[in-house]
């Protein structure tokens, strides 16, 4: 088996996403950076260029059927077959559970749930027919109940049972799958959250940090570190596990 090179990481014209695909570069992966508008993966694309890997932007929806089957057959025609699949695409609905809407709802759990679905079955194909592959679902605390998020939340003990599962069912063809789920991480993520409740975002940093036991709210880079080992060839006998890169104990 040649060794395995190709990696897609969706979400990823910035924030963690970003994070994991020049992580994955420099762990010597080409990278398919997967976004919803090819021209805002640009910084990405430079930055992996500038340090001299290769990387190729692909617009696509996740949750969109011809969509992802497009974007597959660009990534196979132009780096080759995917060996790393990284399902970090994710978008926030928050609202308390009497105000939240029906489209909120389903936008949550159309860009989570059924892109990853989507994304993890296109990649598949192909990691079956290598008898290798790794697949990283993003997953989050908020999984464990979180005060404004129940779509959130429901989508991301999802994106659990959608990982344990595709670890028994693609195990056998030597696939991983696993699952990361951060904590507090300053992105423009929670900076939007940070404007929806109105505290300026250095603020929100402080009053998150003070309650996470390193005392730090979390960069994309740690998480791009738990990406890396659960990308590499060495970590082929953990599967199916979910780890918590939180700046603390979480489960
Ligand atoms: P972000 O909002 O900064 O970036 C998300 C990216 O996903 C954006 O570039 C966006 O365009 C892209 N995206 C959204 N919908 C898409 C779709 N349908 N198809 C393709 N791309 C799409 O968010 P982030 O903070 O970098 O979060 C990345 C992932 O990590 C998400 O799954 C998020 O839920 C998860 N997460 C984040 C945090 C945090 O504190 N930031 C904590 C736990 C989990």
């Amino acid at each position: 088996m040649s060794k395995p090179s190709i990696a897609i990481v969706t979400g990823a014209a910035r924030g963690i996403g970003a994070g994991v695909a020049k992580r994955l570069s420099s762990d010597g992966f080409a990278v398919a950076v997967v976004d919803l508008d090819e021209a805002a993966s640009a910084g990405t694309i430079a930055a992996i260029a500038e340090a001299g890997g290769t990387a190729v932007a692909i617009g696509a929806d996740v949750s969109n059927p011809d969509q992802v089957a497009a974007a597959f057959d660009r990534v196979v025609a132009e780096l080759g077959a995917p060996s790393v699949l990284v399902n970090n695409a994710g978008i926030i609905r928050d609202n308390m559970l009497f105000k939240l809407g029906v489209d909120d709802w389903d936008a949550v759990m159309a860009v989570h749930l059924r892109g990853a679905f989507l994304m993890t079955k296109a990649a598949q194909k192909y990691m079956v027919e290598a008898k290798y592959g790794r697949i990283i679902n993003l997953s989050s605390t908020s999984a464990l109940g979180n005060r404004g998020q129940a779509n959130y939340a429901a989508a991301k003990a999802g994106i659990q049972g959608f990982t344990k599962t595709l670890a028994i069912e693609l195990g056998p063809f030597g696939i991983t799958a696993n699952a990361i789920a951060p904590g507090f991480i300053a992105t423009e993520m929670t900076q939007a959250t940070a404007e929806r409740i109105g505290i300026p975002f250095d603020e929100h940093k402080v009053n998150a940090a003070a309650v996470i036991p390193v005392r730090r709210v979390g960069a994309p880079a740690d998480i791009a570190h738990a990406a890396s080992y659960f990308a590499s060839e060495g970590a082929g006998f953990v599967s199916g596990q979910v780890i918590y890169v939180a700046g603390g104990p979480k489960d």
